[in-house]
């Protein structure tokens, strides 16, 4: 059998960790663990989109995003540099502090990071785990849940949405329904389809998808009803 050896290396800033594993022949094995999480926002509210929407859940948004949707309403969290880093530890014990059973990993793009070191210690801690990203970047972490939610700025691998337990399309204008059926053939027949009103644009676009779900009924209109109630 042959001998294994790891080392471990930490980047400058403490955020990565690159776990290389060496045999006989030399390095293997060279994984990057994100150890280190750049924390935007973090609260116990209630989910206010899709499958599990009015469902209480706990939501830490990770800074760092390069998707550049024109009409994202979180673009504070574009640049990653802005906001604190926090140990996997440190975010787990917030939201076990609030007693929340389920854990939304949201962004900016969370999966611009890998995510198994905190969806792992999350599962340890009897918390379910939930992602909401673009799809952009290959999936890492344990989930219980993906809501994959595409954006033509910067596509969806497959990977992603082979993978997703919901397909959520933000519908901004009519053409993007075509867009979100081209996606929906990619996914697993048991995924959930949503599609959801841009809120700029829902008075105008609204009617349009209702009808649209009249004559497909696949699809189920997904609210963002967290702002109907004006909670984060
Ligand atoms: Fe904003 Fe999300 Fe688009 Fe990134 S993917 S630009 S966070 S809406």
């Amino acid at each position: 059998m042959n001998k294994i050896q790891t080392a471990f290396f930490v980047d400058i800033r403490g955020a990565f960790l690159i776990l290389f594993v060496f045999n006989l022949h030399g390095v293997t094995t060279e994984t990057t663990i994100t150890v280190k999480l750049p924390v935007m926002e973090h609260f116990y509210t209630i989910q206010g989109e899709g499958f599990y929407q009015g469902k209480a859940a706990y939501f830490v948004r990770l800074g760092g995003c390069d998707v550049g949707c024109t009409w994202c309403d979180v673009k504070e969290s574009w640049l990653a540099e802005k906001h604190p880093l926090w140990t996997v530890g440190e975010i787990v014990e917030e939201v076990k502090k609030s007693g929340a059973k389920l854990c939304v990993i949201t962004g900016g793009e969370p999966l611009t990071y890998n995510l198994t070191a905190l969806t792992h210690s999350l599962h340890q801690n009897g918390i379910k785990t939930h992602v909401e990203t673009s799809g952009a970047y290959p999936l890492s972490g344990e989930w219980d849940w993906i809501c994959v939610s595409p954006k033509r700025f910067k596509l969806p691998l497959d990977e992603c949405l082979n993978a997703c337990n919901e397909l959520k399309s933000v519908i901004f204008h009519r053409n993007d329904i075509r867009w979100a059926e081209e996606n929906a053939v990619k996914v697993s027949k048991d995924c959930k389809l949503f599609l959801q009103p841009e809120w700029s644009n829902e008075k105008e676009i609204l009617p349009v998808i209702v009808e649209y779900v009249k004559e497909h009924q696949q699809w189920e209109i997904s609210l963002q009803i967290h702002k109907y109630m004006d909670i984060p």
